[in-house]
């Protein structure tokens, strides 16, 4: 019967959906020791999660492309994929959700589970030494979707034994890439990696300031490098938000709400980051604006456009 989600979600644009069984992810929990992520370590347990018991619950994964991005100008600041196109993956996993719930399941929305070791036990991909599931056709440029939903697991869902993915060959483009050494043959460092850092400024060690480059939001360069990327086409960003991803823009602008449409933009981090972009790339012609932003009352906005005025001088 639970078939008919991977229907649904077929229809809704996903590019495939498998269920498994609610085994709780152990695999997943075993690889946070030591890191920040292990005070999540509660929710590995969709029985926790629910409340429900494991044998009445089907986990199901689906995966939609989250397309790669064209390089973005050398005068702009530089935003991953993955956050141009969260605001239609969170309306697809809603549709689904709606979905499930309309033909009569018992569903968790907007569950908090480890997606990525639930697409991995779902065959929908590997583990790749950066942290991400590389999938067969889209590679690591995919979003994740789960639903956590009350019905016995079908005969075909795969369990905790395929929680053990055979993991992408470790080639080692990505240690190599890595602006911060966040990656090494065990795997992704979480607490160096700069994504990391983007949601803690104020944890960015003033080491990592030229590490950031020009990035604003993510940073793609292990995906890029990534063999399994290789053949994907690369999107280019909708002109308007190009136009207002400019460094300058981004330095004076007082309206980050009217990209809302394709990105949620926090001012003073952006601020923040343009600052560093702006001495990463020598723009002493944003000097003046740098120098404006350095006298700023936001602590860290301020230290890091004062090393950007150093810099630029
Ligand atoms: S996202 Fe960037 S900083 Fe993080 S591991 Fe990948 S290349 Fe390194
Ligand atoms: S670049 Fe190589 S080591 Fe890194 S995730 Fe891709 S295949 Fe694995």
């Amino acid at each position: 019967m639970s078939s008919n989600l991977r229907d649904v979600a077929l229809k809704l644009g996903f590019v495939d959906a498998q269920p498994t069984t609610g085994h709780p992810f152990n695999v997943w929990l075993s690889r946070l020791k030591g890191t920040h992520w292990e005070r999540l370590s509660h929710i590995h347990d969709p029985a926790e999660v629910s409340g429900w018991q494991t044998c009445e619950i089907t986990i199901w994964t689906a995966i939609a492309p989250a397309p790669p991005l064209a390089d973005w100008p050398e005068d702009c600041g530089e935003i991953g994929a993955y956050y141009l196109s969260t605001k239609a993956n969170k309306n697809r996993r809603i549709a689904w959700e709606d979905e499930a719930i309309s033909m009569g399941y018992e569903i968790i929305c907007d569950v908090f589970l480890p997606e990525r070791a639930a697409a991995i036990r779902a065959g929908l991909g590997v583990h790749g030494l950066n942290g991400l599931m590389i999938a067969p056709e889209h590679g690591s440029f995919v979003d994740i979707s789960v639903l956590l939903v009350r019905t016995p697991p079908p005969e075909d869902a795969k369990g905790p034994e395929h929680d053990m993915s055979q993991g992408c060959g470790n080639c080692g483009a990505c240690i190599e890439a890595c602006p911060s050494g966040a990656i090494s043959q065990n795997g992704l460092n979480v607490h160096t990696c700069l994504r990391h850092y983007m949601n803690k400024l104020d944890e960015l060690p003033e080491a990592n300031y030229k590490n950031m480059g020009r990035r604003i939001l993510g940073c793609d360069v292990c995906q890029h490098v990534c063999p399994y990327n290789a053949a994907l086409k690369r999107i280019q960003p909708a002109d308007e938000l190009v136009d207002f991803m400019k460094l300058e823009n981004l330095l004076t602008s007082t309206d980050f709400g009217s990209i809302s449409e394709h990105v949620q933009l926090d001012e003073t981090r952006a601020k923040s980051q343009a600052v560093l972009a702006a001495a990463n790339t020598g723009r002493k012609d944003l000097l003046p604006l740098v120098e404006r932003l350095a006298k700023s009352d936001d602590i860290v906005l301020s230290k890091m456009a004062q090393w950007a005025v150093g810099c630029l001088k």
